[in-house]
């Protein structure tokens, strides 16, 4: 592809990663801006994730595209350090105030953590691309971006966009043994939270379906202790407590 008719920044390692020195990120990230921004605008400046948020994720995508999803996982995550959890996405409306920086990093790391709750990249890519045609040339707001990814994926996603875009924290994954079984559970601020999330044990990946009621109990074969799990921390944006 052209990447540009000026000078391209070559080197600009925002993400620590290495990845960043293959091509021009402000290139991308601008031209990811065509769609998430000029053509899907949001009604207030207190939703510009809408625009930032995808648009730093269309970054991964690139990286995806050209070099592979190991690498575009890699890129994606070294964004994870810049996340301040300072305070929430979303910022207040009506008074033109965005929400936290967070808006670009968090935001493409939620979207990253909802295309593996989805578990189905051909599913994911169409939703994205379909997404990007429906709302084409047109003024939105949150709800209206949470109603169409609950609608095409058929999943109640409205606690996970309200805990990573309405508040400043992001999931605490709980981790303890009961009686032998591993058992798991969610701290957030959403009351009714639930997500699913894969974790490794022995080379095989394992999918755990926490809430926040009570502990999801599951008995695993050659898990003795939460050290035997390993969460899949790069494809869901958590935090991890084990006990
Ligand atoms: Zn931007």
């Amino acid at each position: 592809m052209v990447i540009s008719t000026r000078k391209a920044i070559w080197g600009y390692d925002a993400t620590m990663t290495g990845i960043g020195m293959k091509f021009d990120y402000i290139t991308i990230h601008e031209t990811g801006h065509e769609w998430f921004g000029n053509s899907i605008t949001s009604k207030d400046i207190a939703d510009m994730w809408i625009h930032e948020g995808f648009t730093t994720y269309s970054e991964s995508v690139f990286v995806e595209c050209r070099f592979g999803y190991d690498e575009a996982m890699k890129y994606i995550n070294g964004q994870r350090n810049s996340v301040s959890n300072d305070k929430p996405v979303i910022g207040i409306f009506g008074v033109n105030k965005h929400g936290s920086g967070d808006m670009y990093y968090k935001g493409a790391l939620m979207l990253n953590t909802l295309r593996h709750i989805i578990n189905d990249d051909a599913k994911w890519w169409a939703m994205i691309l379909k997404y990007s045609e429906t709302f084409r040339k047109k003024i939105i707001d949150t709800e209206t971006v949470v109603e169409f990814f609950n609608k095409e994926s058929g999943m109640n996603l409205t606690p996970v966009f309200n805990q990573y875009l309405r508040y400043k924290d992001i999931p605490v994954l709980e981790l303890r043994m009961c009686k032998g079984l591993l058992c798991s559970r969610w701290k957030t601020d959403v009351k009714d939270f639930a997500m699913p999330v894969d974790v490794m044990v022995d080379g095989k990946q394992i999918r755990l379906y926490p809430t926040t009621t009570g502990w999801e109990e599951k008995f695993l074969k050659d898990v003795d202790s939460t050290d035997d799990v390993e969460v899949m921390t790069k494809k869901f944006f958590i935090k991890v407590e084990k006990t």
